[in-house]
């Protein structure tokens, strides 16, 4: 009999990129089966870029440009139909169609009242964004069974509980964890697969949210969390949390082990292949997480686990974060009174806009964020005690690892890579886990390839592969 979860559980998740074709979902399929022993909870992304697609399709009908919208949209159709059919015999195309039929109906409802409102409001582009997942865990589900294998569709927005943010969702985790015990753990008592779309969510009184880009590999935490499973695995394209974006240096290095602070960090701070908060419930419950490569599933992957990892190196990895805006305050004043900050931070917090980043000197201050929305507003409140500029298109760079706490010179061998580099920020964070550099989002990727040959010349290989 199970109690408030069950170590011998794990969460599954595979993102877009390992479920973009039928080939794909079949690997998948294999995947999960040779784990079957330990119980697995499948939470899955939209299938390929569907979500990209999505929010493209919402913007145009917001533009006025329905028709074109609608044509995409039937391609989107043909992709699921063709893609999710070629694995199932004949006998199932009528399931699938039925399924493709009511979801693709509302989604064209949808776009019409997009188009009428005349803007794609974030209630919108959560509901019409989140049938990227709500297709492919139904139509995933019906695969596998087809594959023999006896899995159960979950609705998440029947588990996953939410405030209202739309489009940055958080859990309501208490109730959130309740509802995973209560939706989950009897399925897998029966030995069924349940399989959750990841991303989405819904409020107390039924408003379908989204956990922000990226948010399966949330998705995945939050369930394992509320199971308290054994581990919880994030499928991806690449062989695990890498030195930095192998899209970047493709000589980065696998990292085999690494410590939740440093992952949090890296993934905050820019490491796309895990969404910023995923380590958040999985730290507080300690249960490990494990980066995987689908494609390449014998590949033992990174596990991000509570204790350090002694390296000999000093830094671990290397993340980067595009988007970013430097907020340039300076007071009229001409003096840093006291109150000059917390007046500033009132506004950002009154915005609910997040500062990554902040430097000050006796009569101004810099700071970064990444969430432009209420820029207009907040310049408009800090221009009556101050002057303002914004910088766009900037980037934070940063190094991340235990052993820059302790050790000496790490800044200078930075600056010593980036020295052909204009720096406009930098920053050690208070976790000294982290040395962060603004530098114009055109030098970004440069900055990066200087400070990965800076740093992994040598890697210490019982940490990188
Ligand atoms: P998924 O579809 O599985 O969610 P994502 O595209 O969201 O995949 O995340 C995987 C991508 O993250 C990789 O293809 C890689 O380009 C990018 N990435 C950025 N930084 C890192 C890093 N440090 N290690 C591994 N991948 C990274
Ligand atoms: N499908 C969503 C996205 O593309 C969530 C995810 O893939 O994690 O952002
Ligand atoms: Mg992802």
């Amino acid at each position: 009999m199970r109690g408030k979860g069950d170590r011998s559980m794990i969460v599954m998740k595979f993102g877009g990129s390992s479920l973009e074709s039928a080939a794909a979902v079949e690997r998948v399929a294999g995947i999960v089966r040779a784990a079957l022993a330990r119980k697995p909870v499948v939470v899955v992304s939209a299938m390929g870029s569907t979500t990209q697609q999505l929010l493209a399709m919402g913007e145009a009908a917001a533009a006025g440009k329905r028709a074109g919208a609608l044509d995409k949209l039937r391609a989107l159709r043909e992709m699921h139909e063709h893609e999710i059919g070629s694995l199932l015999p004949s006998s199932c195309h009528g399931e699938v169609g039925k399924i493709l039929d009511c979801h693709f109906c509302e989604m064209t409802d949808l776009l019409g009242k997009i188009s009428a409102a005349g803007e794609f409001l974030p209630e919108f582009v959560d509901d019409f964004s989140s049938y990227g997942e709500r297709l492919s865990s139904r139509l995933i589900a019906l695969a596998f069974r087809r594959f023999g294998m006896d899995s159960v569709h979950v609705d998440a927005r029947c588990v996953i509980l939410t405030d209202t943010r739309h489009m940055a969702a958080t859990p309501l985790y208490s109730q959130t964890y309740a509802r995973v015990r209560d939706k989950i753990l009897p399925l897998a008592s029966q030995d069924k697969i349940p399989i959750v779309g990841g991303f989405i969510g819904a409020t107390e009184s039924g408003v379908t949210t989204t956990l922000g880009r990226g948010g399966s590999d949330f998705s995945a935490a939050i369930i394992g969390a509320g199971i308290a499973a054994e581990e919880i695995q994030i499928w991806t394209d690449v062989d695990g949390m890498m030195t930095c974006d192998p899209k970047v240096v493709p000589e980065a290095r696998r990292v085999k082990t690494i410590s939740f602070a440093e992952a949090a960090e890296l993934a905050y701070f820019g490491a796309k292949v895990l969404h910023p908060s995923t380590l958040l419930p999985a730290m507080e419950k300690n249960i490990p997480v494990v980066v995987l490569n689908s494609r390449r599933p014998d590949v033992a992957g990174t596990r991000i686990v509570a204790e350090a990892v002694p390296c000999s190196n000093v830094i671990k990895a290397i993340s980067c974060k595009r988007g970013i805006y430097i907020v340039n305050i300076r007071s009229t004043r001409m003096l840093m009174s006291h109150g000059f900050l917390h007046r500033i931070f009132e506004i950002f917090s009154r915005a609910e806009t997040a500062v990554d980043m902040l430097a000050s000197s006796e009569v101004s201050v810099s700071l970064t964020i990444d969430n432009p929305a209420r820029l207009a507003e907040i310049c408009r409140a800090l221009r009556e005690f101050a002057e303002v500029s914004v910088e766009e298109d900037q980037a934070i760079v940063c190094i991340v690892g235990d052993n820059l706490r302790h050790t000496p010179g790490v800044a200078a061998r930075a600056f010593g890579a980036l020295q052909e580099i204009n720096i406009r920020m930098i920053s050690q964070g208070a976790s000294l886990l982290n040395l962060g550099f603004v530098v114009t989002a055109r030098d970004a990727e440069r900055s990066v390839k200087l400070l990965h040959r800076e740093f992994f010349r040598d890697a210490d290989p019982a940490v990188f592969d």
